[in-house]
C-alpha cells in the first residue's frame, strides 16, 4: 500500500514573506487535520526558510523546486543540497518548465546528477518526466517517458530508487487546463515509468515508488485521478494557489481511500 503524497508547487509566486505567510496561515491548520496523505509544500526560495518555519508544528513537508547538483562552488545564484538538507525534506526535480529554458543544467544527465546528490543529502527527490503535444501525437510517448526514468536513476541502487517520488507531468498538460483522462496518466505510469522501474530495479521497487500525476489537476478533478491503481497523488501548480488547495487534499485522501 502506497502512502498518498500531494505537493503544492507555487513555482514563481507567493515568493514575498509576508503574502506566503499569509496563505500558511489560511491552510495549515485545515490541511495538517487530513490524515492519510504526506502533504508538502513547494514555496519559491526566497520564502522556504520562513514557510518552514510556519509549518515547522505540522506534519507538512517543504520542499524547493530545484537545486544545483554541486554542493558548492562558483555557481553565482544557484542552490545546492547542502544549503536546503536541515531547511526541507523534498526538491522537485527536472519539472519540465525549467527544462524547456534549456542549458546544461536541465539535460537528462544533470537530473541525474541532481536525484544523486539530493539522496546524498537526505532530501526525496519529486522527479518529473513527461512528453510535449507533438510526442504525444506522434505516439512517441511511452519512448520518451521510459527513456527520461531510465536516465534519471541510472547508476542508482534498489533502495535508491524506492525513496524516490516521481512525477507524470505531460508538458502539454501543465497550466493549461487540459488535464489528461485519468485512465491515459494512468497507463502512461504502469507501462512507461512502472516497468521501466521494474526492468531496471525490480517488481518490487516498481511497486514501492509513489508517483504522482501533474497538469491542470483542479477540486473537481483529483478525485478521478486519485481513484486510478497506480496514482499515488498529484504535483499541483495552479490549484495549489487557492484556499480550496484543501478540499482538494481532502477530496484526495477520501478517493485513495476508496480503492
Ligand atoms: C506543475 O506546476 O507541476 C503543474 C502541474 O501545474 P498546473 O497544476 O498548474 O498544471
Amino acid at each position: 500500500m502506497r502512502r498518498p503524497i500531494l505537493a503544492a508547487n507555487w513555482k514563481m509566486n507567493l515568493g514575498r514573506a509576508d503574502e506566503a505567510l499569509e496563505f500558511v496561515r489560511r491552510i495549515r491548520f485545515p490541511l495538517s487535520e487530513i490524515e492519510g496523505a504526506d502533504r508538502v509544500v513547494c514555496p519559491p526560495f526566497t520564502v522556504l526558510a520562513a514557510v518552514a518555519e510556519g509549518l515547522a508544528p505540522t506534519p507538512i513537508a517543504v520542499g524547493a523546486q530545484n537545486m544545483h547538483f554541486e554542493d558548492k562552488g562558483a555557481h553565482t545564484g544557484e542552490i545546492s543540497a547542502a544549503m536546503l538538507a536541515g531547511l526541507c525534506r523534498y526538491v522537485i526535480l527536472g519539472h519540465s518548465e525549467r527544462r524547456a529554458a534549456g542549458g546544461a543544467l536541465e539535460t537528462d544527465a544533470a537530473i541525474q546528477r541532481k536525484v544523486k546528490t539530493a539522496l546524498a543529502r537526505d532530501l526525496t527527490p519529486i522527479v518529473c518526466v513527461g512528453e510535449n503535444l507533438a510526442q504525444m501525437e506522434a505516439g512517441e510517448t511511452h519512448a520518451w517517458v521510459s527513456g527520461q526514468i531510465t536516465s534519471a536513476f541510472e547508476g542508482l541502487s534498489a533502495v535508491q530508487v524506492a525513496r524516490c517520488v516521481i512525477a507524470y507531468e505531460p508538458i502539454w498538460a501543465i497550466g493549461t487546463g487540459r488535464a489528461a483522462t485519468p485512465v491515459d496518466a494512468n497507463r502512461v505510469i504502469a507501462l512507461s515509468i512502472r516497468a521501466s522501474l521494474a526492468e531496471g530495479f525490480g517488481e518490487e521497487v516498481a511497486q514501492a515508488v509513489r508517483v504522482q500525476y501533474g497538469g491542470s489537476v483542479t477540486v473537481d478533478n483529483i478525485a478521478d485521478f486519485m481513484a486510478m491503481p497506480d496514482i499515488d497523488g498529484a504535483l499541483v501548480g495552479g490549484a495549489s494557489l487557492k484556499p480550496d488547495y484543501v478540499d482538494l487534499v481532502r477530496r484526495a485522501v477520501e478517493a485513495a481511500g476508496s480503492h
